[in-house]
């Protein structure tokens, strides 16, 4: 059924497919946007035949409140992503995702509840010298990140990309998303697209 969307203007939204919305907040690096929805893409496609059907990626442009980065900001990025349309909502933020959570320290992303999560990318490009690693990285903890969403286990297979990772270099080891991580994604992609309401 086609109607018109909340969030757009022109045209019409086929409402049968699944989203997935990238929430980025003032981030302007279009290779970095084109590297995570690429990413996420690739891998519904790469798991189509499994899955309802194959959600469309979209991006939308935000901008970041301004935030005291020594304070716990996490609750105040997920209730900006509940606004956010899509059955899946990954907000990713360029500052610093500080938890008081023994060590207290910046953390590379957290989950919301079901359906959402933050990815936020201070560690990695302060901590990444070279472009093409940054993307590589982050390409890999979009999926991580997504698996937060999806309020899935961390791995303890240190090649999968769901997987704890302490350091950035941590994925540097990732090489695949291993047959247990990617059967749990299914049965939660499942519900997400299909029990629950279209927003
Ligand atoms: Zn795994």
């Amino acid at each position: 059924m086609n109607r018109p969307d909340r969030d757009s203007d022109g045209g019409s939204v086929d409402n049968s497919i699944p989203r997935v919305t990238l929430v980025l907040f003032d981030i302007w690096d279009r290779d970095l946007e084109r590297t995570l929805s690429d990413t996420l893409q690739q891998f519904f496609f790469s798991i189509g035949e499994r899955i309802p059907s194959t959600p469309q990626v979209s991006v939308q442009n935000r901008p970041c409140p301004s935030i005291n980065p020594f304070e716990e900001n996490i609750g105040r990025f997920c209730k900006l992503l509940d606004d956010a349309p899509g059955n899946i909502r990954i907000g990713v933020i360029d500052v610093g995702l500080w938890t008081f959570s023994p060590p207290p320290r910046f953390i590379f992303g957290q989950g919301c509840r079901y359906g959402s999560a933050v990815l936020s990318t201070y560690r990695f490009r302060r901590e990444t010298q070279s472009r093409k690693l940054l993307h590589l990285r982050l390409s890999r903890e979009v999926i991580k990140i997504l698996g937060l969403a999806c309020n899935l286990d961390a791995c303890e297979d240190p090649q999968c990309m769901l997987t704890y990772h302490r350091a950035v270099e941590d994925l540097d080891r990732n090489r695949y998303i291993c047959r247990h991580c990617r059967d749990q994604f299914i049965a939660s992609l499942g519900e997400l697209f299909n029990n629950f309401q279209q927003r």
